[in-house]
């Protein structure tokens, strides 16, 4: 009897464990569990004019949710089948990994130290690190803020790049878009610095702002996923999404309805 309840005991903990998993049972998949689910849950920003925003009715908007939702369309037949989730640059990649959200479509620069922690889709956009400044600035170029101070916005590529391109720069950091944009018209600072793309929905808004011509990197926007074999699959759809729509012309219809360049 006692042997019984011991073989039995042995069963439970080997099942229990995990070691009883058959060797064709499939790993944990990221688009299957998304497919099962029937939604799509992705992170934006809401910050970001024009890639990611609320508009007048709270609707999430911008290039980066128009293309969370052809992605759904793409992969769940509906572009209805998405759920946002609200995200920041500094907290974006904790959204990620704290399973918040299945993917990030937030103005995210493809770099090799984010790829150390993520992995990417193919780029749906280029733009470049760019200065803002107040009309009739002196501040023309990025060597112009050496001993002058700067704005950034915590968690960006222009928070680590800077002190390198210009030692002797102030750096004030700001949580949001936004705050960024008030700080500079509050004369807090000489310029922000920031991609393009986004500096030029500010200065569309407001002709007391100039963004000034010169481009100092290449930025690629790319879909970013938990880096592993889980994601695989679903960077493979969300590509052949990409692909197709980039063919069909409808992600330059996207930008132009945007004015994104
Ligand atoms: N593209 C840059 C980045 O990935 C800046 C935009 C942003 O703050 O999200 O950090």
């Amino acid at each position: 009897m006692l042997k019984k309840i011991l073989a039995l005991l042995m069963v439970v903990i080997f099942v229990c464990c995990g070691c009883g998993k058959k060797q064709d049972e499939p790993m944990a998949n990221d688009l299957n569990t998304i497919l099962k689910r029937d939604k799509l849950i992705v992170g934006v920003k809401t910050d970001t004019y024009p890639f990611g925003f609320l508009d007048k009715k709270g609707h999430y908007s911008g290039y980066d949710a128009a293309l969370a939702r052809i992605i759904a369309r793409g992969i769940l037949g509906s572009d209805k089948k998405v759920e946002f989730v609200p995200v920041s640059a500094s907290d974006r990649m904790m959204k990620l990994y704290s399973n918040e959200v299945d993917m990030i479509i937030a103005t995210m620069s493809i770099t090799s130290k984010r790829q150390e922690l993520l992995d990417f889709s193919m780029p749906y956009h280029t733009a470049g690190q760019a200065l803002l400044v107040k009309k009739g600035s002196s501040v023309k170029s990025l060597r112009d803020l050496n001993g002058k101070r700067a704005i950034i916005v915590f968690g960006s590529t222009v928070e680590t790049s800077l002190r390198t391109a210009v030692p002797n720069v102030g750096v004030i950091g700001y949580r949001n878009y936004p705050d960024a944009y008030k700080a500079l018209k509050a004369g807090k600072a000489d310029a922000i610095v920031a991609d393009d793309t986004i500096l030029l929905g500010m200065a569309l808004k407001d002709d007391s702002v100039v963004l000034l011509p010169k481009r100092y990197t290449k930025e690629r926007y790319a879909v970013a996923f938990r880096k592993g074999i889980e994601s695989r699959d679903l960077i493979r759809a969300v590509n052949n999404v990409i692909d197709i729509e980039t063919r069909k012309g409808n992600l330059k219809k996207i930008k132009a309805d945007y004015g994104i360049k």
